[in-house]
């Protein structure tokens, strides 16, 4: 097996794993799953939060496939090297980046690097379940965009009242 097909099966995987990171954000984290989530989207007591347990979970394909990589599967090598990867890209720019988890006094001013900050920023303007924009991490859309986004999504709650707030007022 050629170097060539390894290094596409490993990047191939770190494209795949910013869709699945994606739509888990979107419709796990922030659905049936919030209760763990939440507690990202809310100010963290200690060095841990429930929403850690992702990560816990996405290692748990990349150990499988490696573990088939040393046992006669190259290819499972580079799928589950590729999350891996994923997961290192999403710890350095989520957690170090954004969050200063680890703070290396990195502040980056412009470029890709600053967008990444300022789009996952605007996900944490909304603090709650529903309302949120910019979902994925490695190609984040303008905050422009985004803003507009939210700006959309918010006057589309006041025009539609939840049913609790609703009833509030009802006699
Ligand atoms: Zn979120
Ligand atoms: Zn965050």
């Amino acid at each position: 097996m050629s170097a060539l097909i390894f290094f596409l099966v490993f990047a191939g995987f770190i494209l795949l794993m910013e869709i699945v990171a994606w739509i888990t954000h979107k419709y796990v984290m922030h659905g049936w799953l919030w209760s763990l989530h939440r507690s990202h989207h809310e100010p963290r007591e200690g060095a841990f939060e429930k929403n850690d347990w992702f990560a816990v979970l996405f290692a748990v394909p990349s150990m499988i496939l490696m573990y088939f990589g040393v046992h006669g599967y190259p290819l499972a090598m580079a799928a589950g090297l590729g999350i891996l990867g994923y997961g290192l890209i999403y710890f350095f720019f989520h957690d170090i980046l954004v969050h200063r988890r680890i703070d290396f006094g990195l502040r980056p001013k412009k470029g890709y690097l600053a967008r990444i900050v300022q789009a996952h920023r605007l996900h944490h303007a909304v603090e709650s379940k529903d309302g949120c924009v910019s979902f994925g991490f490695i190609f984040p859309p303008s905050p422009k965009h985004l803003k507009t986004l939210l700006k959309a999504k918010e006057a589309a709650v006041l025009r539609a009242p939840d049913s609790e707030s609703f009833s509030a007022h009802a006699p």
